[in-house]
């Protein structure tokens, strides 16, 4: 096919319908162009920038005609940003657009035919739903420090600690670092370099018991003056633990994994559903606890125990939907690859007096096929809730080989969850049903709590 399009010239289009990254999706003469910013049933002009053989990209020049569906963006640095992208689409059609997009994957990736995607259960309050900030320390462009969130696609740190979907508590926590950095002159880290020290700010509120950690990571093992600024974090409200974390790395990721007491406990805590859970920094802990509730009631929901069952909770961090499941199940076994979570995984049990509880440390493609092999486990529900790459194949194989009734899978990517369920069901699986859960209002990431049964012969 020849392209219809040329670099650097000017085209108009009608938006189509929103990609992965909640960029607008074209066509020009059947040509696919890519625009960042406009919505769905917009007609626009774009200035193609970019042109490949199949696709090509358009910078948005103006909206000629704009969706019912727009909204002004409610914070000032919506554009520059790169924690949100859906700002401008009514919380009703990022909430449609999360739908679809968890039903295109289950179709095109995961090949499932004619399926039913039950409406994404939204917030009634879609703004300052998160418990935990990072903001990465940097340098701004007059030298002082830059404290706030990486620009779009970049490391480079816009400084500002305002943010809609965070804790207001932050703003007050961020204020108080600045001027102590400042003051004391402690060098912020430079990626590039890999010089300097203050590399992020951390922060974890629990919800219902108003507990705050503040963590600071740092390239390497003091900061200097520290015990001023723990004197100073620690009169606001609610501060629990001031920690440092020590990341020496050269990399992106954020977290060391050595962490130092400053003041206060090591861990804070937080209740789901009435359940009370110890939270160390080193920990996954879902960000928006309101919406966790809804998406593990629903998990336990699914399972549709009578109380006789065995469980196997597979990546279960500090144990949280091992105890949903512990007060419906006979047995819950959990495994999770972090010692720290497992360790707090085994405090929450003793704390929630929850006795039919277990946990492994380790990788579950590991542990699982190992416990199989030697002691035969066996499961009646498996539930797994795997980071963003999903599951090992290994594991799989051998969820398929111990053979429970029910496997309910709760993935934060909808594209990893297509691949995996596309297993399942090759090995005698039914989807039954799949029900995302909006835990991220703004962005395009996607939540969503899928149940498979074991097809009877
Ligand atoms: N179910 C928990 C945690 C889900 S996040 C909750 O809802 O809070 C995914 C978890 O998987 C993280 O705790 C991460 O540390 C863990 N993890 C990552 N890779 C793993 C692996 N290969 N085996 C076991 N756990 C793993």
């Amino acid at each position: 096919m020849t392209i219809p399009v040329e670099k650097n010239k000017i085209y108009e289009l009608t938006v189509e319908a929103l990609g992965s990254g909640g960029e607008g999706i074209g066509r020009i003469d059947g040509f696919t162009v890519f625009v960042e910013g406009p919505l769905p049933e917009e007609k626009v002009r774009v200035l193609m920038v970019k042109v490949k053989k199949s696709y090509g990209y358009g910078k948005l020049l103006e909206i000629l005609q704009a969706s019912p569906q727009r909204r002004e963006p409610f914070c000032a640095v919506a554009k520059q940003c790169g924690g949100c992208q859906l700002q401008h689409l009514s919380y009703e059609g990022q909430l449609a657009y999360k739908t679809r997009k968890v039903k295109d994957d289950l179709e095109r990736i995961g090949g499932f035919r004619n399926i039913e995607v039950k409406p994404a259960i939204g917030m009634d309050e879609p703004y300052r739903y998160r418990n935990k900030a990072q903001f990465p320390v940097g340098r701004r462009a007059d030298g002082g420090y830059a404290i706030g969130f990486y620009a779009k696609r970049s490391h480079r740190v816009v400084d500002t600690s305002v943010c809609q979907l965070q804790n207001a508590c932050n703003d007050e926590i961020v204020r108080i670092i600045r001027t102590f950095l400042e003051e004391f002159r402690v060098p912020f880290y430079d990626e590039e370099r890999h010089t300097g020290l203050v590399r992020h700010i951390l922060t974890r509120i629990g919800r219902k018991s108003g507990e705050i950690m503040v963590c600071i990571v740092i390239n390497g093992r003091k900061l200097p003056h520290s015990h001023i600024l723990a004197e100073r974090l620690c009169r606001i409200e609610g501060m629990t633990s001031i920690v440092l974390n020590v990341n020496r790395e050269r990399t992106n990721v954020i977290l060391g994994q050595e962490v130092i007491t400053l003041w206060g406990k090591d861990t804070i805590s937080d209740a789901l559903d009435g359940i009370w859970f110890e939270i160390s920094p080193l920990s996954f802990y879902q960000v928006n606890p309101l919406q966790t509730e809804v998406l593990y009631r629903k998990a336990v929901e699914l399972a549709e125990l009578m109380g006789e069952e065995t469980v196997l909770d597979l990546y279960c961090g500090i144990g949280t939907i091992s105890l949903f499941f512990a007060r419906k199940a006979k047995k819950v076994f959990g495994v999770e690859i972090v010692p720290e979570a497992i360790a707090d995984a085994r405090k929450n049990a003793a704390r929630n007096g929850v006795m039919n509880a277990e946990f492994a440390v380790g990788a579950a493609e590991e542990v699982v096929p190992r416990l199989y092999a030697e002691q035969g486990i066996a499961a009646d529900v498996v539930v797994v809730d795997p980071p963003r790459k999903g599951c090992d194949q290994r594991l799989l194989d051998t969820i398929l080989q111990i053979s429970p009734e029910k496997i309910v899978y709760v993935s934060c990517n909808s594209a990893t969850l297509a691949r995996d369920l596309a297993v399942l069901r090759e090995g005698g699986y039914e989807l039954r049903e799949v029900q995302p859960v909006d835990q991220f209002p703004m962005t395009f990431h996607v939540e969503c709590v899928v149940l498979m049964s074991r097809v009877r012969n």
